[in-house]
């Protein structure tokens, strides 16, 4: 792999930038490989490069139906936080922030990390105790969440206005968390597939999975796809919200719902917040990204749906939300806005297993599952390779819907 320096940049100056390596290859589809993986989005990627990196197994396939990292991967609002509830949460994320933090030396790709801090602006005395609840629970892993008063989330926060005592929904407080942050989204897809090329890994886009195929005694054989069949004795589902469409192919039945979620952005304003705001109360956070737009999410949309795009009411109830807290923002003009179709499970939490088809594993049910990409990369490959669940994602199996041991995070998401 061509190391990105700025030594090789100078060098690359000199030469006009024409003598730059392609960051992965396009290799000839084989016939078989020891594991494919099925999506080349945040999970599938990382997958493949930990299965490499961390276990040394490279014969393996990253099968995706578009381009990579066309996706959800690159379609979300790069929020990165472990301000979760349930103790087989927070850990899990605590390890997938501290991985993001050491991104851009593991790939040596720019990650654009930045550590910015959330401020929940909290309206309501039931939410504020669910989110001392949480404080509790995250200082025993080691997440950080403190309470601050109503002034100082107006000191952090100097374009928040709205919310007074006269307000409809005067702000009552807010929790900060300082472990949050953002990241460049592409650079995230484009980084782990540029290393898990560099140890071996094949990336095939324009190359749909139509069906997954079992053998005769009922374990998973490969895969069939646009350009044929491809055989391997593991095969990874990391599609998003086109899990159960795949998994249905090998007559499985997973507890989860594709939704729509959708974002937009402003057009670009000098700097006017450095931390990411999230109301959840009303229903509406953003950030500022480091060209100065403001990038705005929303509340889901409430039914079942493959939409990309954003539903008019859901646009307007997040525009009218901010505005309360927010009213100068109503001068800003809105650039851009898009959604992705992400599946859910009844608990909100992913599902990360081997399912009853011996060999087919599924990373699933990821609502908020960007920050988690290193962590479920890093877990998944473990189980794919070790064929024992690595503890940090052993409670995210499918077993829990059998025993109703549900993790309920339900609620500290923007899921409902
Ligand atoms: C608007 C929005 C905002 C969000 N904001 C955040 C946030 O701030 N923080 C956060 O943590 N999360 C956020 N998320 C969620 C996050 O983006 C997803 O949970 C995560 O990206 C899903 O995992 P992935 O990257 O592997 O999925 P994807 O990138 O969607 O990868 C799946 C891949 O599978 C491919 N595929 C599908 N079917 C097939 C097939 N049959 N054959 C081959 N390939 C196939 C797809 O083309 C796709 O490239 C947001 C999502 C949206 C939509």
């Amino acid at each position: 792999m061509q190391n990105y320096s700025l030594f090789s940049l100078a060098r690359n100056a000199l030469t006009g930038h024409k003598n730059w390596q392609k960051a992965w290859r396009s290799a000839p589809l084989k016939e078989a490989y020891e594991v494919i993986i099925i999506g080349a989005g945040g999970h599938g990627l990382a997958t493949a490069y930990y299965l490499a990196k961390e276990f040394g197994i490279t014969n393996v396939a990253v099968l995706e139906r578009g381009w990579l990292g066309g996706g959800n991967v690159a379609r979300n609002t790069v929020t990165v936080r472990s301000n979760y509830l349930r103790d087989q949460s927070i850990p899990f994320y605590v390890k997938s922030v501290s991985l993001y933090e050491g991104l851009t030396k593991d790939l040596n790709f720019n990650m654009m990390h930045s550590k910015r801090t959330m401020v929940d602006v909290v309206l309501n005395y039931p939410k504020m105790r669910d989110l001392r609840r949480r404080q509790l629970t995250m200082d025993i892993y080691g997440s950080t969440y403190e309470q601050i008063t109503v002034d100082e989330v107006r000191n952090i926060i100097p374009a928040l206005t709205g919310g007074g005592p006269q307000s409809r929904l005067p702000i009552i407080g807010g929790m900060v968390h300082k472990d949050a942050g953002v990241n460049r989204h592409d650079a995230v897809a484009w980084g782990y597939a540029r290393a898990a090329d560099a140890l071996g890994v094949e990336m095939h886009q324009q190359t749909a999975v139509t069906a997954l195929l079992r053998a005769e005694n009922g374990d998973i054989q490969g895969v069939e796809t646009v350009k044929g069949t491809v055989k391997a004795k593991k095969v990874i589902v990391a599609v998003s919200g086109h899990t159960t469409s795949l998994t249905e192919t090998a007559g499985l039945r997973l507890p989860l719902r594709t939704m729509n979620l959708t974002a937009f952005v402003s057009e670009p304003i000098k700097p006017i917040v450095d931390v990411i705001v999230n109301c959840s109360d009303l229903g509406f956070y953003f950030s500022q990204s480091d060209k100065g737009e403001l990038v705005i999410g929303g509340a889901p949309d409430s039914g079942q749906s493959f939409r990309r795009d954003i539903k008019q009411h859901v646009f307007e109830d997040t525009v009218g939300a901010m505005l309360e807290l927010f009213p100068s923002f109503k001068k800003l003009k809105l650039l851009r806005q898009w959604g992705g179709h992400l599946d859910i499970a009844p608990d909100a939490s992913p599902i990360m297993d081997e399912t009853s088809v011996s060999g087919l594993y599924v990373t699933a049910g990821w609502w908020g599952g960007y920050k988690a990409i290193p962590a479920g990369g890093l877990t998944m490959a473990h189980h794919v390779a070790t064929n024992s669940p690595h503890p940090l994602m052993q409670a995210f199996s499918l077993n829990r819907f059998k025993n109703l041991d549900y993790i309920l995070e339900t609620g500290t998401t923007t899921a409902r």
